[in-house]
This record gives structure tokens, sequence and C-alpha cells, in this order.
């Protein structure tokens, strides 16, 4: 058995390859840029008009003709005397003799004469081409993650399709006898499968849509032969159940007589014990405990770092936040405890309900608060760490 410590370290010291795609940019919102992007265009792409009015080239006059009109989209660029005008509206293209647009309010017009009454400074009103950024330059660099502000500059920047680190695949197995689907009618002696929902709802919220399913029973044979066909196709295996040391446990044996390289077995932990880890050439296997709360909380610790890494978003796992414990705590066991939590401002409160079979106060929680194995007596007050959900 390792702790807690140990058993991170063993996962983010495990070699991994980072793979990338090009994709639509529709496609890419929240995916991280596996190159860096460089601007093919100006940006203005020529001088714009940034309001509705008019340009002139600036002098000390205040009385000009208006020779024509400049709308959004149009190609036309006229050309001005000094004491010419052109109608302008906010996008429009500023003809090249204009130095100086003057906002609407600040002119009198009768028929196609204007009179200003307030002259701006030279430059007014006029975005310069490439003020944005220019032809060549670096629009967003390697490893940023796409967010909607980002889209919408490659977008203004004319870029349909983009370079992005490829999210892992993922296969969810879940092992028993017992198992039913929900919406089914429920035998004596089964229980509906959560596993496979719960998990695949927290691979959904970090954007990893890709994932295979399959339920085995508690059979050797049909383990194995069920977790050889997931290794094929997926970077990452979870496995539910079945790697506890019962008579109908075959996790373990199944995953070592397919050659997948044990890594860690069983972590100093509450809830998780039975954790296992490994990997066989470059795809990620984990064996999570059947209790659904175990079977989250391993998740959230071990797996989500592992696969947000894999994704380019770095070895990032839950925020890590620290609070006083609005409870005291025995913790009489010398293991690490990942408890049930809600976190206020600066506070946190204990659920109810810590059994890993539960998961009625883990729907209601917000966090996870870590006691320390050599942690014995937590009091009210005391600074505890908080792992809080962000998705
Ligand atoms: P196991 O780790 O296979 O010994 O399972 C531990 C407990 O978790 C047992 O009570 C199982 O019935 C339960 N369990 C295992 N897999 C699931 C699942 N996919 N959905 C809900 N409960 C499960
Ligand atoms: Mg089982």
């Amino acid at each position: 058995m390792i702790s807690v410590q140990n058993a991170l370290e063993i996962i983010e010291k495990t070699s991994r390859n980072y793979g990338s795609e090009t994709i639509s940019l529709e496609a890419a919102a929240n995916r991280i840029l596996s190159t860096t992007v460089y601007a093919t265009i100006n940006m203005p792409p020529f001088r714009q008009s940034a309001m509705d009015g008019y340009a002139i080239r600036q002098t000390t006059r205040i009385a000009f003709n208006v020779i024509g009109e400049s709308k959004a989209g149009d190609a036309n660029n006229f050309s001005l005397n000094a004491d010419e005008a052109v109608r302008v509206f906010t996008g429009a293209l500023v003809p090249d003799d204009a130095d100086t647009v003057i906002m609407q309010e600040h002119v009198e017009r009768e028929g196609e004469k204007i009179q200003i009454n307030t002259m701006p400074k030279k430059g007014a009103n006029i975005r310069n081409t490439g003020e944005q950024i220019s032809k060549g330059n670096l629009a967003l660099a390697k490893g940023t993650r796409l967010n909607s502000a980002a889209i919408g500059f490659l977008a203004c920047l004319g870029i349909a399709e983009v370079s992005v680190f490829t999210l892992p695949k993922v296969a969810i197995i879940v092992t028993g006898n017992e198992l039913q689907e929900p919406g089914k009618n429920l035998p004596i002696g089964k229980i509906y499968e959560s596993n496979a929902s719960m998990l695949s709802a927290a691979l959904g919220a970090i954007g990893i849509l890709d994932v295979q399913f399959c339920k085995v029973e508690d059979d050797f044979t049909a383990t194995k032969e069920a977790i050889a066909s997931k290794l094929l196709e997926n970077d990452v295996v979870l496995i539910s159940g079945g790697i506890s040391v019962g008579d109908y446990d075959f996790v373990r044996k199944a995953l070592v007589e397919l050659g997948v390289e044990e890594l860690f077995y069983k972590v100093n932990q509450k809830p998780g014990k039975p954790l296992w880890f490994g990997k066989k050439d470059t795809t990620f296997v984990f064996g999570l405990p059947g209790n659904p709360a175990s079977a989250l909380t391993c998740f959230y610790v071990y797996v989500l770092p592992l696969l947000r890494d894999l994704g380019g978003y770095g070895k990032t796992g839950l925020e890590k936040v620290s609070a006083k414990a609005n409870f005291s705590f025995h913790n009489k066991s010398g293991k690490t405890l990942f408890l049930k939590a809600y976190l206020g401002n600066d506070s946190v409160d204990l659920l109810d309900g810590q059994s890993s079979a539960m998961l009625h106060t883990y729907a209601k929680s917000n966090a996870l608060a870590c006691v320390d194995a050599n942690t014995v007596n937590l009091s009210v007050g005391d600074i505890v760490e908080c792992l809080k959900f962000d998705f």
C-alpha cells in the first residue's frame, strides 16, 4: 500500500505522448492550441471608421461638401479635396485621402453641405490598419486555451481550422453480476448501474465525449476479453469494480495476464483503498473501486489530472482551497481521508453520508475535504485543504 502523495507522483511521472489534430474552429471551443498561430492578415485589414460620421482631411476650415458615401462593406476609395467630406459609417473603409472622422453628432448637415461644430484631433475615430494585430505577428501561443474570445479572435483573422491537442479516448468498463441498466425493472439482488453514467458525466464535463462503454459479468474470461478490446482502441481505460480481494474480483488478474504493467495497487486512503493503476503501451488503466463514491473520488483525485494533461491542459487536478473546518474530526484510520464537504466563503462543512456506497450527499457537495493520514485530531477552526469541484 502506498501513500496518496506517492500514487499521485507515480501517475504524474508515467511517460505519455501528446497527440494533436486539426479541427474546425467551430469545434475547438475550450481546446488547447498545439501550435502557435500567426496572423496571416492585418486586423483591421484596412483603415476603418470607428464612428458614424464624416471623413475629411483635417484643415482649419469648418465647411465641407459631401461628395459620396462609404458604408460598411463598400470598397470605394474616394479621392478628397480639402473642402470635401465623405459620409462614413462604423466599420466602413476610410478613404486614403482622409485623416480624420468627425462624429455625426458634431456636424450640422444641410443637403450635401456640412458644418463642423467640434473638430477632433487628427486621426480621430479611425481604426488603423493592423492596429489590433499586424500580418505575421503572433496571434495566440501554443498552449492557449481557446475560450470564446480566442475563438472569435481567430475567426476575425480568417482562420477556419486550428491544430489542438487531442483529447484522450476513454473507455469505461463496469463489472458486476448485480448491475442492472437504469430504466429497466429491478429484480431482487440487483442494483442499478450508476458508475458508467456518473463517470461519463464527469468526462463530458471536461470535454471528453469520445467514450466507449462495456459491462461485464464477474467472470474472468469475459473481464479479460472486455479489457483486451478496450486497451487497443483507447488512451485511458477506466474499469469499475472487481478490483478488491473478493472471490469474484477478476480485474487485477485479467490486467496482469494481459500484460498491463501494474504501477501501483492499493492506496492508503479512504475511500478508494483498492485503487489500481497501470499502463500497457500508450494506454493507461485505472481499476476504480466499484462503490460509487469511491469511484468518483478516485476519478477526481487521480484520473482527472492525467486526462487534463493528455488534452494539453497541464497536470491540473481540482483546485486546492484552504478553509476553516466548521467541524471536528477524529481520524483513527491512519489513512488520508477525502470527505464529502460543502465549501463556503472561507469555511467548510462536512456532509452526512460519508460511506463510499452513498451518493446522496455527494450530489449536493461542492468539494472534498482532505484529512492527511498523519492528522489524528482536527478541531473546529483548523485549516483544512479542500479540493473544489470546478465542473
Ligand atoms: P466491487 O468493487 O466490485 O466489490 O463493488 C463494490 C460495491 O460497489 C458493491 O456494492 C457493488 O454492488 C457496487 N458497485 C460496483 N459497481 C457498480 C456500478 N457500476 N454501479 C453501482 N454500484 C456498483
Ligand atoms: Mg463487483
